[in-house]
């Protein structure tokens, strides 16, 4: 279900245009606005759920289908050689949208600090 008030579920709906790289019934892939590292890109799940602390029994089943999804479609856009997975949860991780969603670094070398 989708949020009146949420950004990425704008973003779905077509509402707020974004770069899309791969999008389909359940989930939807679009490059980050103010990247991170030479690739970024935002993986989000269709249905609306604010975090991983809040997520039942089939949007678990989501996340573990977008996990899945996730390396062929970061391979098709730039991160053949590597790519980092990052979920930012709350306050402490500076999360600002709160929809779930999976960060998709790489492109480069990436620092680890
Ligand atoms: P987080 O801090 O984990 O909540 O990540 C939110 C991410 O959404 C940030 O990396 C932002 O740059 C990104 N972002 C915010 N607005 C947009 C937008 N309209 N299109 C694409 N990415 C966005």
């Amino acid at each position: 279900m989708l949020k009146e008030d949420c950004l990425f579920c704008k973003i779905i709906e077509g509402k707020i245009p974004s770069t899309k790289v791969y999008e389909d019934d359940k989930m939807l892939v679009f490059k980050d606005i103010e990247p991170k590292a030479k690739v970024h890109l935002l993986a989000v799940p269709k249905d609306h759920f604010k975090l991983l602390a809040d997520m039942n029994a089939s949007q678990a089943e989501l996340l573990k289908y977008m996990l899945e999804k996730i390396p062929s479609i970061a391979a098709e856009n730039g991160c053949e050689k590597g790519f980092r997975l990052v979920i930012n949860q709350g306050e402490d991780a500076g999360q600002s949208v709160f929809h779930l969603h999976i960060h998709i670094l790489g492109g480069q070398t990436l620092p680890w600090e």
